[in-house]
């Protein structure tokens, strides 16, 4: 039997890891001849990522991790200037390490390595590829209107080396229906210290591959299928939502808060509860969580809240979370007692399936979004880094799928108001709003999608086909 082994190359952080694992798993369930090999970057803060990712290939025999070897990290002073840019250095300095091994297997008799999928952030790998004459596709996790942008980035002529500017025009980007204002733009575009030239240098790859793999689904994004469907782009896959939907484990989280947590949900009653949630990295300071707290209290609603909170004099706890009194309005935890709870990590996933969650106050991060989407819980945004401005644009402007808190929010020039956090609350809790009936009918979609005869289930197919 002829048999294809496909070569991961995710980027180092749970987001990208997860979903890359759940959709090799896809592939390995779809064709029992598929098997796929993950080359594993290290990152030395998250140690507990890499034993939960092996955990996660325990059951799969037909895919396995490779950890690739250790290198120095860059200076931290690169992480402080653009995370992008850190990121991108540490990629670099893997690429001899990934070349060897892709290689050997590559050239050794037993297999049959059919291609290499790389993360957004591993683009530059191409050239492996390119020298062994292998294919190589982006696995890109986030979705086809950043896509939009990373396609549009090159194009910007006698600007492409210039950060942009507050005072720009909007923009007419290929992919999105609406001209879309240069404050929702990923904040390292204005970045002048290597973080608006690593994404174009990301940007300008992007053609050089044979395929481009996308976690979303063609009926959530059709305007975009559309653009990107012609012979100008490599062809696209849209695969998704490729979700994990049992919840990561981590070290902030035991099993007596994980059990706490779900006794208190499954006493209120159904659609309650407003949950807040800002992601692996999303942290606010305390004037901000002053303003989170009045408004929650205000909005009478019951609510969840995963609490981050940014002490930016104290290096060593940063990003820290925390529930004591310190941060909150004098007499708060006493007055919001029974009907609030707030958590450092949380489990995420399975609380927007808990019936209790009636909206999510969400930093719009993909992965997030589309977790929201698949269980019909509506998203209030609020987006904090990376690509999630434009997300939420997308999702309030192009989509109509979620309520507008902030979309151009930006972590240090901006407070949001505790009148504007209750009156979106009130709003996005109303149980008869358009965006609650459109997000249950795109939950149905969603699933629909990945079953048999569906867009997604029909993409991954033609992506299988084609090592074969
Ligand atoms: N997540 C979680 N608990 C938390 C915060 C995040 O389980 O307290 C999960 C969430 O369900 C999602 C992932 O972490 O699967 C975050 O990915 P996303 O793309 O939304 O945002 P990122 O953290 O990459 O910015």
């Amino acid at each position: 039997m002829k048999k294809a082994e496909l070569i991961f190359v995710p980027s180092p952080g749970i987001g990208h890891l997860v979903s890359t694992l759940e959709f090799a798993k896809h592939l390995t369930d779809r064709d029992d001849r598929i098997s796929v090999t993950l080359l594993s970057m290290k990152l030395a803060v998250a140690p507990w990522v890499d034993a939960y990712a092996k955990s996660l290939t325990d059951s799969q025999p037909r895919i396995c991790i490779i950890d690739l070897p250790p290198v120095d990290p860059p200076l931290p002073d690169v992480l402080k200037k653009s995370p992008e840019y850190f990121l991108s250095l540490v990629v670099e300095s893997h690429l001899p390490n990934v070349k060897n091994i892709v290689s050997s297997r590559a050239n050794s008799g037993s297999l049959q390595v059919t291609g290499l999928v790389l993360d957004f952030f591993c683009v530059s790998m191409v050239d492996i590829a390119k020298e062994l004459s292998l294919p190589s596709y982006i696995f890109l996790t986030s979705n086809l209107g950043f896509l939009g942008l990373m396609l549009y980035l090159p194009t910007r002529q006698d600007r492409i080396s210039t950060v942009f500017e507050s005072s720009d025009h909007e923009l007419l980007i290929p992919g999105i229906t609406s001209p879309v204002p240069v404050c929702v733009l990923p904040s390292c575009l204005f970045n002048k210290d290597g973080g608006h030239a690593t994404l174009v240098k990301l940007a300008q790859r992007f053609k050089d591959v044979d395929g481009i793999i996308v976690n979303t689904f063609h009926e959530l994004e059709p305007y975009a299928v559309n653009a990107f469907s012609g012979d100008l782009n490599p062809p696209l896959y849209t695969v998704g939502p490729v979700l994990h939907l049992k919840s990561q484990p981590n070290p902030d989280l035991d099993e007596a808060q994980y059990q706490k947590i779900f006794q208190w949900l499954d006493d209120l009653a159904e659609s309650s509860v407003v949950f807040l949630c800002f992601g692996s990295s999303g942290s606010f300071d305390v004037a901000q969580v002053k303003e989170i707290a009045i408004g929650l209290e205000r909005s009478g609603y019951n609510f969840l809240w995963s609490l981050r909170v940014s002490c930016p004099k104290d290096e060593a706890s940063a990003h820290r979370y925390v529930t004591n009194n310190g941060v909150f309005p004098e007499g708060f935890l006493e007055r919001i007692k029974g009907r609030g709870m707030i958590c450092g990590w949380v489990p995420q996933v399975e609380i927007l399936a808990h019936k209790a969650i009636g909206g999510f106050v969400s930093h719009c991060g993909w992965n997030s979004i589309l977790e929201s989407l698949w269980y019909g819980v509506p998203i209030a945004t609020w987006p904090i880094y990376a690509e999630q401005q434009l997300n939420a644009f997308r999702m309030v402007k192009e989509q109509g799928l979620a309520l507008d808190l902030r979309l151009d929010y930006r972590v240090g020039s901006d407070l949001v108001m505790a009148c504007d956090i209750e009156s979106a609350v009130r709003c996005l809790m109303d149980g008869e709003s358009k965006i609650r009936k459109k997000g249950k009918e795109m939950a149905e979609i969603s699933r629909k999608s990945l079953m048999e005869g569906g867009s997604s289930f029909n993409s991954i197919g033609q992506f299988v086909s084609l090592n074969f």
